[in-house]
C-alpha cells in the first residue's frame, strides 16, 4: 500500500483537525495539491481536507472541539478550520448536477468516489487517510507516477463544466508533467474544440491561473502548446510563446528566479492589465520593462533610471527576443548604474537664475544626459563649465 508521512500530515494541527471529525464519526481526507506533492516529494502550498460531514456537522464538530471555524465557502461546502493558527480547508465530499461552464454546480455527494468524479485531473484527485495511506478512486497514482497530466473521465466534459479547467491543464502540465511526454492529446483535442468557452471566465480567475503558469519553473512547452491550439490568442490576444523558451534559459544562465511580469512581457500581447486583472504594481513592473524594451537607452542607463534588478530583465528579455546573446560585462554597468541613482551633482539651484521654467528643466535634463554618458564620472564643476 501507498502510503505518505510528510511533516505537515503527522503534524499535531493536522491530526487534530482530521480527530475533530473522525471522533464525530465522519470520514476526514486530505486531497487535492497536498496529497499529489507529497507522492511527488515537492512542497505544498495549503491543505485541502475533504469529508463527507456537511458544513453544518464541520461547524458543529469545530465548536465541541474547541476549534475556530469560518465559513469560507460555504454555498459549495468549504468550511476553513483553524488549529494553532494554521488554516485547513475542509470542503464536503461533492458531485456535478449541472454545469454554467464559469464554474461547476455542485451537490453535496456521499462518498469520495463520487467526490473524485467532479474534480478535474486524475492526479489531483488523490486522497490520504489521517494515517497516511493513499486511497486512489481513479487510477491517479499511476498517472502521477508517469508525470501525466489527464482530465478525469471524458476531457470534453470536464471542460464545458468549467473552462478555467483548460488553463488549468497547462499550469499542471507545466509544473508536473514530463516534458518528454508532451501533453495528452484527447485532452488537446477537446480544448482546441472548446477554447470559445475562455471567452466566459472572469479575468480575476485567468489572472491568477496565468500568473501560476507563468510561474511554473519552465512554463515553454505548456505556452508553445497553448498557442498551437488556439488558447494563448483568446487569453491574451497578440501574444507570442516563441521567445519563452530562450528567457527561461537565459534565467536559469544567470540564476534568476521565475517572474511572472518578466516572462509575460515576453509573450506580449493586448490589453494585459484588464485580461488578467493585474495589480497596480504588476502594472507599474510591466509598463516599465515595455518602456525599457521600446527604448534605446544603455544598460547602465537602465540600472540608473530603474535599479539593477529591472534593468537586468530588460537585457535579458532583449536578448531572448533577438539573438539569444547576453552583453559581456553586464554586471558591471548594472552596478555603475544602479550606484550612481540619486548621486546626480547639479541641482535646479546651480542652474538659477540663468534658466527659469521649462528652460531650466531641459538643461537639466540635457546636463544629466551627458553625465550618464560619460559613465556618471563628470563632476558637478566640468558639467557646470
Ligand atoms: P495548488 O494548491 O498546489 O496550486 P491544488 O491541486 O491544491 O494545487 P487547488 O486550486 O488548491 O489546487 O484545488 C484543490 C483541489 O480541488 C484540486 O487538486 C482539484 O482536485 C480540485 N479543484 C480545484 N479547482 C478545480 C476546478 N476548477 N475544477 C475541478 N476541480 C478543481
Ligand atoms: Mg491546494
Amino acid at each position: 500500500m501507498t502510503r505518505i508521512n510528510d511533516d505537515w500530515l503527522t503534524a499535531p494541527a493536522a491530526q487534530a483537525v482530521c480527530a475533530m471529525l473522525t471522533d464525530a464519526g465522519f470520514q476526514a481526507l486530505f486531497v487535492g495539491g497536498c496529497v499529489r506533492n507529497a507522492l511527488l516529494g515537492v512542497p505544498i502550498s495549503d491543505i485541502d481536507i475533504s469529508t463527507n460531514a456537511t458544513p453544518d456537522q464541520v461547524i458543529a464538530a469545530a465548536k465541541r472541539a474547541g476549534f475556530k471555524s469560518v465559513p469560507t465557502g460555504y454555498d459549495h461546502g468549504t468550511v476553513t478550520v483553524v488549529v494553532d493558527h494554521e488554516p485547513f480547508e475542509i470542503t464536503t465530499f461533492r458531485k456535478d448536477v449541472e454545469t454554467d461552464g464559469r464554474r461547476a454546480v455542485v451537490a453535496f455527494a456521499k462518498t469520495a468516489e463520487e467526490d473524485a468524479h467532479r474534480r478535474d485531473f486524475t492526479m489531483n484527485a488523490l486522497y490520504a487517510r489521517p494515517d497516511g495511506a493513499i486511497v486512489d478512486p481513479l487510477g491517479g497514482l499511476e498517472d502521477l507516477r508517469a508525470r501525466y497530466l489527464r482530465f478525469i473521465d471524458v476531457a470534453e466534459d470536464r471542460i464545458r463544466e468549467d473552462y478555467l479547467r483548460i488553463l488549468r491543464f497547462f499550469r499542471f502540465h507545466a509544473h508536473y508533467g514530463n516534458p518528454e511526454g508532451g501533453l495528452d492529446a484527447e485532452g488537446l483535442a477537446a480544448i482546441a474544440a472548446n477554447s470559445a468557452g475562455l471567452e466566459t471566465l472572469s479575468a480575476e480567475r485567468v489572472g491568477s491561473e496565468m500568473r501560476k503558469l507563468l510561474l511554473a519553473p519552465n512554463p515553454s512547452q505548456s505556452l508553445a502548446s497553448m498557442a498551437q491550439c488556439g488558447v494563448l490568442a483568446r487569453v491574451l490576444p497578440g501574444a507570442e510563446a516563441r521567445f519563452l523558451p530562450v528567457l527561461v534559459h537565459l534565467e536559469e544562465q544567470a540564476g534568476l528566479a521565475p517572474d511572472a511580469m518578466r516572462r509575460l512581457v515576453c509573450l506580449g500581447g493586448e490589453g494585459l492589465k484588464d485580461r488578467l486583472r493585474l495589480s497596480n504594481g504588476e502594472a507599474k513592473q510591466l509598463d516599465q520593462l515595455r518602456d525599457a524594451l521600446a527604448d534605446t537607452a544603455g544598460d547602465a542607463e537602465l540600472a540608473y533610471r530603474l535599479g539593477a534588478d529591472r534593468a537586468r530583465d530588460v537585457a535579458l528579455l532583449r536578448a531572448a527576443m533577438t539573438d539569444g546573446q547576453m552583453p559581456g560585462e553586464l554586471e558591471q554597468r548594472l552596478v555603475s548604474g544602479d550606484q550612481a541613482r540619486g548621486t546626480f551633482p547639479v541641482s535646479a539651484q546651480d542652474l538659477m537664475p540663468a534658466h527659469q521654467g521649462a528652460a531650466l528643466g531641459a538643461r537639466l535634463k540635457e546636463l544629466e544626459a551627458r553625465w550618464i554618458a560619460s559613465g556618471f564620472a563628470l563632476t558637478k564643476e566640468e558639467l557646470l563649465a
